[in-house]
């Protein structure tokens, strides 16, 4: 039964607090906004691949409190740069705070509206990225991939959080239009011969793909 959840607590409970996170989705709460940061696990390993893959041009799709997007800022050299893609000005608004609150301001950039509007725009500047983090709603995981891939430099890494929707993707009775759209991407990540994908199935899911090149 609860075994994936438990063992994600058992690891979790190994690292020591990070204050600064903690601190974030605090202020998620107090802002009466939805508590959907990222695992804990996933963010370390945003920043440890971030930092790996040698990054230096981050985008984010859903910015919520800044959580992830201080995880990204981590593994990014000083002289990087983190788009981050939110809907809504006010969530953008504490996201920012607590990104500059980290030390990460200066590095990072909010564009607010819907994000394949904004996806669209960053085309059309010729803008081009090394890591993705896709996080947003989940209609358009299938849509982000793509837009994602159009604006990957050659081998840029792409992670996406929640491929699991709390076993909703499992559930064969479940046929909405967001466990079906991500169910199409879980079969991009693991099919799309542009993509050298895997799926971590660790707390809500995550996949990560790199693009070839
Ligand atoms: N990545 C964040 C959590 C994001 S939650 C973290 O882990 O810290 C999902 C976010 O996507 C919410 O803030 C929501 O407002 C935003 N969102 C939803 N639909 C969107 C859209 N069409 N365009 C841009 N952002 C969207
Ligand atoms: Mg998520």
């Amino acid at each position: 039964m609860e075994q994936s959840r438990s063992s994600d607590a058992y690891f979790d409970e190994l690292f020591p607090p990070d204050a600064e996170l903690v601190r974030v989705n605090e202020a998620i709460k107090a802002a009466g906004m939805p508590e959907i940061s990222v695992a804990p696990g996933y963010g370390r390993l945003l920043t440890m691949l971030v930092k790996v893959s040698g990054a230096s041009k981050a985008l984010e799709i859903g910015a919520l409190g800044g959580y992830s997007g201080i995880c990204l800022a981590r593994g990014l050299p000083e002289s990087g740069k983190l788009v981050s893609l939110e809907l809504r000005a006010d969530y953008a608004a504490v996201a920012e705070a607590n990104v500059c609150a980290a030390g990460y301001g200066a590095l990072t950039e909010y564009r607010i509206g819907d994000a394949i509007r904004s996806l669209a725009d960053l085309a059309g500047e010729g803008a081009t990225f090394d890591f993705f983090f896709i996080d947003a709603d989940k209609e358009n995981y299938p849509n982000y991939l793509e837009a994602c891939i159009r604006l990957a430099n050659p081998g840029a890494i792409i992670a996406a959080d929640n491929t699991l929707l709390r076993g909703r993707t499992l559930d064969p009775a479940k046929q909405g239009p967001s466990v079906l759209a991500v169910r199409e991407f879980n079969r991009r990540i693991a099919n799309d011969p542009r993509l050298l994908g895997v799926h971590l199935p660790s707390y809500d899911g995550l996949a990560i793909a790199r693009v070839s090149g």
